[in-house]
């Protein structure tokens, strides 16, 4: 077996790529997929799976493939849309493949951080294309570069990748589990070997992956469901906490690779993240988020004219919002959806700049007093520019309702949250907040109403960035550097 065939355009980049390792806060936000597809061509669906899953990082994508003979990859920086063409994709030959998106806002955009990870082990190549962090990566590098590994870049995915290959047992089902003794933390992975394709996800459930039937006899794994309708896919079930599927020519197999902890999955995935026509543990998330605005309507009633969400994010909260409070919903706010995060740099002036480049107001707010619904507050920057947006065209009052609580804490397990000094509400209080972003009144939904709202899904969520209380331990140098970074 040869991974040799690496002719792609990333590939060569990475080649010739000058950059030191930095060790950059370990804030990721990813999509993965995973395809198993007798007969066709497994990049062109992970291909099209990647394009449904480019909100969850827009800064990288790659795909490797396996036919069994050759595992050709081709990564690169940009959209799926950049890094993919007609010529690349012709190259990634196979039935089986793996592919990422990954989005990290460490300031410099690095291609050795682009996934999926391809190396060759003493059982035939190796991909790896991981969503989540580990909360004790400090401790399991040491032990790799004790042991004489070396790595390449400052990503927990590299670690996974190495941890992998080395891991004691014949087999990759074997070495799988015994990763998944020492790893801690949130991984969502999808694995590419010569013959199988595997889906793992942590013990605590932390982020998202579930599973489709292709055509009959091929299996796909996907961050999100919405991955799977766009290639025709039908939706399976979730991948469990702590389980470990294999998708190959026996079809699906899958077994516990580690006990499941306390099931935990990131209840910020409602808020924000995933895209809103995805399924988690059963329900709509455009359903959960209208019914966190009926409840953020009732907690914090207000006298108003037009009810207006922050697009596309917020869309599904206000229209909860105005159907429970009677206010008519408007668009108000027009977005230029062709303006990506990767153009809004991580500076304040910019980031200010980048509203007004992003949202435009309509007319019809002249004259009224305006609700806008947002789904989270994290360091404060969006808000304040779009109130004076609103103001600049005539709104005569602006209410703010937040469908989230204050976000106070850091996220150790794969959400940019910031670090812990730039989030506004660990800084501020509600009244300062309101203050500060320059609004007639400022209402967030109550933990009591998210926790109720969202329900136990499959036993509990993650609520750390509102609550502190950490699912996982968290190793103490990870979380000195997400305290402290940036
Ligand atoms: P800010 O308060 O300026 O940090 O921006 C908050 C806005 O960013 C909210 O309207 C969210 O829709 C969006 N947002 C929330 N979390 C994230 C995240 N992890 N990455 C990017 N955008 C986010």
């Amino acid at each position: 077996m040869d991974i040799g065939n690496l002719k792609s355009i990333g590939s060569s980049n990475f080649q010739r790529l000058t950059s030191n390792i930095q060790f950059d806060k370990p804030h990721e936000e990813c999509g993965v997929v995973g395809i198993y597809a007798p007969g066709a061509e497994a990049a062109r669906l992970a291909f099209f799976a990647l394009y449904a899953l480019q909100h969850r990082g827009q800064e990288s994508a790659g795909i490797a493939t396996s036919n069994g003979r050759v595992a050709p990859i081709h990564k690169g920086l940009g959209l799926v849309s950049q890094v993919f063409n007609e010529d690349n994709l012709h190259l990634l030959q196979g039935h089986l493949g793996i592919g990422h998106t990954r989005y990290s806002t460490t300031g410099a955009v690095k291609l050795p951080n682009a996934q999926p990870y391809l190396i060759e082990t003493a059982l035939g190549p190796l991909g790896v294309a991981h969503n989540g962090n580990l909360t004790n990566t400090p401790a399991l590098r040491r032990d790799l570069l004790q042991y004489g590994v070396g790595l390449s870049s400052s990503s927990d995915s590299e670690v996974i990748t190495q941890m992998l290959a080395g891991a004691a047992g014949r087999t990759w089902d074997e070495r799988i589990a015994a990763f998944m003794q020492k790893a801690i933390g949130a991984y969502s992975l999808t694995i590419l070997t010569r013959d199988a394709v595997y889906a793992v996800r942590d013990p605590w459930g932390l982020r998202p992956l579930c599973i489709g039937a292709l055509n009959g006899t091929g299996l796909v794994v996907a961050s999100e469901s919405c991955a799977l309708g766009t290639i025709g896919a039908t939706f399976l079930r979730e991948v469990r906490p702590g389980e470990i599927v294999r998708l190959d020519e026996a079809g699906l197999a899958s077994w516990q690779g580690r006990a499941a902890e306390t099931s935990s999955l990131c209840i910020f995935e409602y808020i924000y993240f995933a895209r809103p026509d995805s399924v988690l543990e059963g329900r709509s998330v455009h359903w959960v988020r209208r019914k966190l605005g009926a409840r953020l309507s009732r907690e914090h009633p207000v006298q108003a004219d037009m009810v207006i969400g922050v697009p596309d994010s917020a869309t599904a909260h206000a229209i909860g919002y105005a159907n429970e409070s009677g206010i008519p919903f408007g668009e108000g706010l027009i977005k230029n959806r062709y303006i990506g995060r990767t153009f809004i740099q991580p500076d304040d002036r910019l980031r200010r700049l980048g509203v007004k480049l992003k949202f435009n107001p309509l007319p019809d707010l002249r004259g009224k007093r305006i609700v806008l619904v947002d789904d989270s507050i994290v360091r404060g920057n969006t808000s304040g520019p779009i109130v004076a947006l609103l103001r600049q065209a005539g709104a005569t009052q602006v209410h703010i309702r937040i469908g989230s609580p204050p976000i106070r804490h850091p996220c150790f397990m794969g959400v940019d949250m910031a670090a812990r000094a730039e989030l506004i509400a660990a800084q501020m209080s509600v009244d300062e907040i309101a203050n500060h972003i320059g609004v007639d009144s400022l209402g967030y939904l109550s933990l009591e109403g998210l926790t109720e709202v969202v329900g136990p899904g499959n036993g509990g969520h993650c609520r750390a960035c509102f609550t502190g209380e950490y699912p996982v331990p968290i190793a103490n140098d990870v979380g000195k550097q997400a305290f402290e970074q940036r």
